[in-house]
């Protein structure tokens, strides 16, 4: 069998959990595109007994979720794409988001039997989703007088939370607070991952943490917040095969590196078709038996190559660590010039295998 595979804690999972759950009264579990390359299904199962809710992109991911006997509330962040997907929302009991006009007159002219939760988004400045400021409080008042609706959540969505310089994340809180005063409303929530680690102001009733979860740092730069969590993911391989080159012989499509001396290279099972990044430049560090390393030469679709010249000990059958307790994330993020969030939710092929914490050392 092919060694590629993403070993996954989920004692860490729960672990990071527990943190996002410390800093607000509530924290909903987001685990939209499949827990963020993690797996949907195990890791909500891994943390129901304490996750209070759950959050997804779109109704498939909650039906999947509901199939695999999930019955915590499950939050559609974006609301429905269609009005007939209330029958169903209203069937398995989700809360739904309601983000834009159409959204709300649809649900006006939909007459539940039973309660329905909904979250109100404001576009608070991020200018995606979410009703603008000044038509909130209408909306607002639209929502209580529907019967059937119960304890309306006004939310909203930081653009730049991640950026902890960065001025705009009080200006969307001001934004939201002053849309929202006088307004009867019981149960707030703003922040995602970065916002409720770096922006206190921002814990307000329930906090919507995704990638936090899976122990990677939303942010920019270093950040002491994000120092508790813990990688749940080690994305891992082997050396298929060791070549030893003189100088100046070229490795790869393209023979992008050449050889400055002469060396030993090892071939791993890992390539830009299981969605480690293509463009990684040469000196991306990875681990190989638990030693520093780094790639040289182009990745290709199912193989990349690595420097071995300093570790003979290593050869066929050598473990290496992609990204995980070995190789920081982040350190893969920055010599690639992507995201932790891309990276993660990239991840194709290979085969997810859920493992203790012991075998991720
Ligand atoms: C994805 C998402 C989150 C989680 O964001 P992270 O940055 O991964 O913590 C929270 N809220 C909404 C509305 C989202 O779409």
């Amino acid at each position: 069998m092919r060694p590629a595979q993403a070993l996954i804690d989920l004692d860490a999972l729960r672990h990071n959990y527990r943190v996002a759950r410390g800093t607000a009264s509530h924290a909903m579990a987001i685990v939209k595109a499949d827990a963020y390359g993690h797996g949907a299904v195990e890791c909500a199962r891994a943390l129901e007994p304490e996750a209070e809710a759950f959050g997804v992109a779109a109704i498939e991911e909650a039906l999947a979720l509901r199939e695999a006997g999930i019955v915590r509330p499950i939050l559609l962040l974006e609301g429905f794409f269609e009005a007939d997907e209330l029958p169903l929302i209203e069937r398995h009991d989700l809360w739904c988001a309601i983000a834009s006009e159409w959204q709300l007159a649809a649900l006006e002219r939909y007459a539940p039997k039973r309660p329905l939760r909904i979250w109100l988004k404001m576009d608070s400045g991020m200018h995606r989703l979410g009703l603008p400021p000044a038509e909130f409080a209408d909306a607002w008042q639209r929502l209580q007088r529907l019967p059937w609706v119960r304890d309306a959540v006004a939310m909203t969505h930081f653009a730049n939370a991640d950026d902890v310089a960065d001025a705009y994340t009080r200006e969307q809180i001001a934004a939201f607070d002053a849309a929202c005063a006088g307004l009867d409303i019981g149960v707030r929530s703003l922040a995602n991952s970065a916002g409720l680690l770096a922006w206190p102001d921002a814990r307000r009733d329930w906090v919507r943490p995704g990638l936090m979860l899976y122990g990677a740092s939303p942010f920019v730069g270093p950040e002491p917040s994000a120092d508790a969590l813990r990688p749940v993911m080690s994305l891992r391989s082997r050396v298929i095969a060791v070549r030893e080159l003189e100088a100046g012989e070229p490795i790869g499509y393209g023979g992008t590196f050449i050889t400055p001396k002469s060396m030993r290279i090892g071939v791993v099972a890992m390539g830009y078709a299981d969605g480690y990044p293509q463009r990684a430049p040469e000196g991306t560090p990875v681990a190989v038996d638990g030693h520093a390393s780094r790639i040289v030469g182009r990745v290709s679709m199912d193989m990349l190559t690595i420097d071995l010249s300093a570790l003979p000990d290593a050869g066929v059958g050598s473990e290496v660590e992609l990204w995980g307790t070995q190789v920081p994330l982040a350190d893969v993020v920055r010599h690639c010039g992507t995201s932790a969030y891309t990276l993660l939710s990239g991840l194709k092929r290979v085969e997810r295998k859920y493992v203790s914490a012991d075998a991720l050392r």
